[in-house]
Formats: C-alpha cells, sequence, structure tokens
C-alpha cells in the first residue's frame, strides 16, 4: 500500500466512505504542489473522528474531492492541561503555541498580566500554528488557542477544581512540581508563566494565597518564559500527565 506523503486537518466530518469536497486552496496544495494524483493517499483528521487514511478521488487545478479508505488511528485526547502564558515577542510566542500543542497542551490561554509586553494578539494566527504542530506531530486532536485574557478576571473566574502550577522565578531553588503536586485531580490542571518581566509583588501574593495554586521553581536559573513553558510542561507531562 502506498504510503501517505501529506497528514492534514480540516474541519469536515470523517468516516468510512465519506467524501470531503476540497476548496480551491487545499486543491492548489495537494495538486498543484504536492503533484498528486487520483488514488494517492493522504491522513486527515479532525480533532473529533481520530485520523483517517483517505484517498484522492477528483483531481483539478481549483477543486478535487477525497475519499475515507479506513481509521488509522482513534481520537487521543491530552491530558487536561491549560497552558497559561504572557504573550512576549512574536516568534517566541509562536514558539510557545507550537511546542504547547506538541508536548500535549488541551487549551492554551494568552493572558495578560501587570508587565505583559503585548496588550494584542493575532489568535487566529496562533491558532494556525496549533493546527501546524498537530498535523507535524502525528497528534490527532488541536488544542484551542484562546483570546488574550486578563489573569486577575481569569483568576476571579477560575473553575472549581482545577489546579494551579504557578512558576514563580522569586522560588529559584524551592519546591519543585515533584514537591508541590500531589497527584492529578479530576479537575484538571493550569500551568502559569508569566512574561519577560516577570510577575508584580502584587500578582504573587494574589496568587500565592489562592487554595487551587502550587508555587513551583524550575531550577536554579530565571529562564526565559519560552523556555520555562518547555521546562514546566515536560515537568507536568513527566509527573501527572501521558508520557508514563
Ligand atoms: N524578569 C524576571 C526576573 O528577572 O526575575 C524573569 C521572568 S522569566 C523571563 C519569565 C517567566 O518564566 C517567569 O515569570 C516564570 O513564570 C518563569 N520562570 C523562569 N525561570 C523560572 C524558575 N527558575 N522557576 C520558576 N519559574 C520560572
Amino acid at each position: 500500500m502506498k504510503q501517505a506523503k501529506v497528514r492534514l486537518y480540516l474541519e469536515q466530518a470523517l468516516g468510512e466512505g465519506q467524501t470531503i469536497p476540497l476548496e480551491r486552496d487545499q486543491a492548489h496544495y495537494l495538486f498543484g504542489v504536492m503533484r498528486m494524483a487520483v488514488g494517492d493517499p493522504v491522513l486527515l483528521f479532525n480533532g473529533r473522528d481520530g485520523e483517517w487514511r483517505c484517498e484522492v478521488s477528483v483531481a483539478n487545478k481549483r477543486n478535487g474531492e477525497l475519499v475515507c479508505v479506513g481509521m488509522t488511528k482513534p481520537l487521543q485526547l491530552p491530558p487536561d492541561l491549560w497552558l497559561l502564558f504572557a504573550p512576549i515577542k512574536k516568534a517566541r510566542t509562536d514558539f510557545i503555541v507550537e511546542k504547547a500543542a506538541e508536548m500535549g497542551a488541551a487549551r492554551i490561554v494568552p493572558v495578560n498580566t501587570e508587565y505583559t509586553n503585548s496588550d494584542r494578539i493575532r489568535q487566529d494566527r496562533l491558532q494556525a500554528h496549533a493546527v501546524e504542530a498537530a498535523e507535524q506531530c502525528g497528534g490527532t486532536y488541536v488544542p484551542e488557542v484562546s483570546d488574550l485574557q486578563r489573569l486577575d478576571k481569569l483568576l476571579a473566574d477560575w473553575p472549581d477544581r482545577r489546579q494551579l502550577m504557578f512558576c514563580d522565578e522569586s522560588e529559584v531553588g524551592k519546591p519543585s512540581i515533584f514537591d508541590a503536586a500531589h497527584g492529578a485531580d479530576e479537575g484538571g490542571w493550569a500551568i502559569l508563566i508569566g512574561p519577560e518581566g516577570g510577575f508584580s509583588d502584587a500578582e504573587r501574593a494574589r496568587l500565592k494565597a489562592l487554595p487551587f495554586a502550587h508555587v513551583v521553581s524550575l531550577g536554579p536559573r530565571i529562564l526565559r518564559a519560552d523556555t520555562a513553558a518547555v521546562a514546566a510542561m515536560t515537568l507536568w507531562q513527566k509527573n501527572l500527565g501521558d508520557w508514563g
């Protein structure tokens, strides 16, 4: 059987015998760029129905059609982990979203803190990065990237039972997640990473007083926010997540 060279996310439902009409840009990519022809395989997923092997049934310059042949992977949901981070420079923010999607975040939430340096994000662009990361890493799920939210408001409306891993640069060298996290809770978890300027004293005091917050050090050095996001997700996934 021919190996699929292309793996794509799309919104349409996937199932045995399902046909998928292609839009102009999808047809251009598959037939113009990737030079695929009728009968060629492609892997599709939509974040709900698992991954499917499909074959090209119609190939034109401006449109085309795929047909689903069989499921190649069931839907695999990530653990209930949110990554909250304060947006930094564009390329580093893109990096955080891409890595969070690859590493198994269920939701990505950019947050506005007192020292956040950008008060605007392009949610659609960040969501597209999460889709590309899922396409590349073989995931069958795409985390939702939220619009920018104010941290104080988010904390005020915090969901019952969700735990918060508060990565605090002022705790350098103090307890790590291994001491702070007492097992996965059914309400899920969130990781919080601050901006380049760190957290204000008022934010830190408020966060530390929250009953659901676990203050965590990420070692003896102060990490850049993008490094801290990857380090925190690694620790969480290894100890409480699906890395075994
Ligand atoms: N400007 C701050 C300072 O000099 O203290 C550093 C902020 S750091 C670049 C960005 C974020 O990464 C922090 O707010 C924190 O969430 C996280 N972080 C970095 N290093 C950390 C560490 N060693 N322990 C816990 N969190 C850390």
